[in-house]
């Protein structure tokens, strides 16, 4: 089976780190001539909207996923007449958009803070009468790890804010005080069965994702389970999913999905029976979901700008280091760490150790 991935970043690595054992082949198309996947697999160097090099793509593989959701519309919808396209076009036109995305949570009854659609300066200012300050602003489109979002916290602070974002449509939502961050990563397969990982702790530093703790019976659990599946079941979603969820005052509000393999869950490689990268692939292959339950205690550190050295890395037992092989840049995920351990004493432990390497 040969897999076409649109994005060549460290997910699309890992997706095929997961499917080389089942047999699967890559082949990724990606913009950048040093696409970090494309040691594992080959690559076609092509802009999104390319549509000589998606077709070539499209002619290579017998079905297209994504490892990265701002894709032009018209490039899903090219691929999707070719080639069967996983997760499908309205997945990611829903995902790809904040004001849609939030819009879907609302429709569905799953509670979310209060928003507005903003096109303007003058739209912004009436925004924030209505919903009050403090309130994040965001680009509607193409914002990842903190970019494309300012917090409004005081009337002055309005002043130039929608200018400072590239006067783009936006949308204002009001600040949740949120006592912690979660995220679900769930599958579905072609024939809709669906499976949750555990619930995962986020810390983030300047809109950047630093540690995931996976959890053990957190008592949202269910309720998460709940809110993702009527997003999985509405979009008629195959693959995995991730949602991400404030907690707050006991309850969870949505904050956003994301239709590909995420982040949060990349401790599953070690720490679950069965991977996310790898469920991602059985979904769309329409193979037997794999089982996502956890085998120990896991915790994962990203490393950002840099990788640290590895000989310290490992001199823990319980870490297993992932070194993307991406040019080091402030800012930028170029690796990370799972650390795996019998118990939750023993990982806070080791997790204390690691603050001195990274
Ligand atoms: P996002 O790109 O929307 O996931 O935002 C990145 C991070 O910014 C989130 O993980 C939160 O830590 C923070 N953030 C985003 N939206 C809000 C909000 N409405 N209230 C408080 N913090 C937020």
């Amino acid at each position: 089976m040969k897999i076409g991935v649109i994005g060549g970043g460290q997910l699309g690595r890992m997706l095929a780190l997961a499917g080389t054992p089942l047999g699967m082949q890559f082949v990724f198309l990606d913009p950048a001539s040093d696409a970090c996947a494309a040691a594992l697999g080959s690559h076609i160097c092509a802009d999104y909207n390319d549509y000589d090099h998606l077709q070539q793509l499209a002619q290579q593989v017998d079905l297209v996923t994504f490892e990265f959701e701002n894709v032009p519309a018209d490039t899903v919808a090219f691929l999707s007449q070719l080639v069967p396209v996983y997760p499908g076009a309205e997945a990611l036109r829903i995902a790809r958009d904040r004001l849609l995305e939030k819009t879907l949570f609302r429709q569905l009854g799953i509670p979310v803070a209060p928003f507005a659609d903003i096109h303007s300066q003058a739209d912004l200012e009436e925004a924030a009468k209505t919903l009050g300050l403090p309130a994040v602003l965001k680009t509607r489109t193409l914002g990842y790890d903190g970019k494309g979002q300012r917090v409004l916290r005081q009337p002055e602070d309005l002043q130039g804010a929608f200018a400072a974002l590239g006067s783009v449509p936006c949308i204002l939502e009001t600040f949740v005080p949120f006592s912690g961050e979660v995220s679900l990563v769930a599958v579905r397969g072609r024939d809709g069965e669906t499976r949750a990982y555990p619930l995962v702790h986020n810390t983030h530093t300047d809109g950047i994702l630093r540690l995931s703790i996976a959890s053990s019976d957190h008592p949202l659990q269910a309720q998460a389970e709940d809110y993702v599946n009527r997003v999985l079941e509405h979009l008629d979603y195959v693959g995995v999913l991730a949602f991400e969820f404030f907690e707050i005052d006991g309850g969870l509000k949505a904050n956003e999905i994301a239709p590909r393999v995420h982040n949060s869950g990349h401790w599953t490689i070690e720490g679950a029976e069965c991977s996310q990268f790898e469920n991602h692939l059985r979904a769309i292959t329409g193979l037997p979901l794999g089982d996502t339950r956890k085998v120990g205690e896991s915790a994962m550190i990203n490393f950002i700008g840099e990788v640290p050295d590895a000989s310290a890395v490992l001199a823990e037992q319980s870490c297993h280091l992932h070194h993307y092989n991406k040019a080091f840049k402030a800012g930028r995920k170029v690796g990370h760490a799972t650390l795996r351990c019998d118990s939750m004493d023993q990982l806070q432990q080791t997790l204390q150790r690691m603050q001195q390497i990274v």
